[in-house]
């Protein structure tokens, strides 16, 4: 039995009768404190580094972890942010890029994604943030370019945010705040953006400063999880289902 079939069987005898009570109050509908916006990459799990729980993320993923600007034209990406601010008013959103991101590899060497042209196209909307990086790190090596560049993409991703309408009307209204994050796959390290200085620090050592920074807050939680989670062994979050762990083959 492929692992993926195995786990929802392990998951339905084991896992679901000692928590039945969540899943059944989950039934009721879902009011998510954030939506997660990240990469498809197999070794990030959402659930897993912020130690939340079914119904706290409203998650959308992609290659690149890109939001496009808002136009006219509708697109997966675009309904769900309408939906995630419009109908469940979530108060946080995170953009969360990662190390190792191969779209972003991609982004950075467009030559290599000849025969993947949709691929090619998508990453386009991360074209601002390459050049950024060819320009003002042509010294640097790869691999120190690529670091920067999955940091601009993440700041370029929040800036298209903020053209999407239901997120511009929540911002003048005060009630999203958002926030861009950048998860160390090899460390379980997450650092998030510093707007006041465009750099990238420590999750706990930016939040503890934030007036905001209450500890029934999300991103307060959030970054506690984070913390935790490169400390010492996870808990119950990730692989809920299907009882995979971040990067196994789901197939
Ligand atoms: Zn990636």
């Amino acid at each position: 039995m492929p692992k993926l079939t195995a786990g929802v069987v392990k998951f339905q005898r084991e896992v679901y009768p000692d928590r039945r009570a969540m899943f059944e109050t989950l039934t009721q509908g879902q009011k998510p404190e954030a939506l997660f916006i990240t990469c498809s990459d197999s070794r990030v799990d959402p659930t897993m580094v912020t130690q939340t729980e079914p119904g706290e993320l409203f998650i959308c993923r992609n290659a690149g972890n890109i939001v496009p600007p808002h136009t006219t034209h509708t697109g997966a990406m675009t309904a769900a942010i309408e939906y995630a601010i419009g109908a469940l008013k979530v108060p946080h959103i995170v953009v969360c890029g990662h190390s190792q991101c191969g779209a972003m590899t991609g982004a950075l060497n467009p030559d290599s994604l000849a025969d993947l042209p949709h691929t090619h196209e998508w990453l386009d909307y991360a074209r601002a943030a390459v050049q950024i990086v060819q320009t003002r790190d042509r010294e640097l090596s790869q691999e120190e370019k690529l670091k920067r560049l999955i940091e601009e993409n993440v700041i370029l991703q929040l800036t298209h945010l903020r053209s999407h309408p239901y997120v511009a009307q929540a911002l003048a209204e005060g009630t999203v705040t958002l926030r861009g994050w950048v998860y160390d796959i090899g460390t379980g390290g997450m650092h998030a953006l510093d707007e006041s200085r465009r750099a990238f620090v420590p999750v706990d050592e930016l939040y503890s400063d934030l007036p905001d920074a209450q500890p029934d807050n999300l991103t307060t939680s959030m970054a506690k999880a984070v913390r935790d989670a490169a400390a010492g062994p996870v808990g119950p979050g990730g692989g809920c289902c299907t009882n995979t762990g971040p990067g196994q083959e789901v197939t």
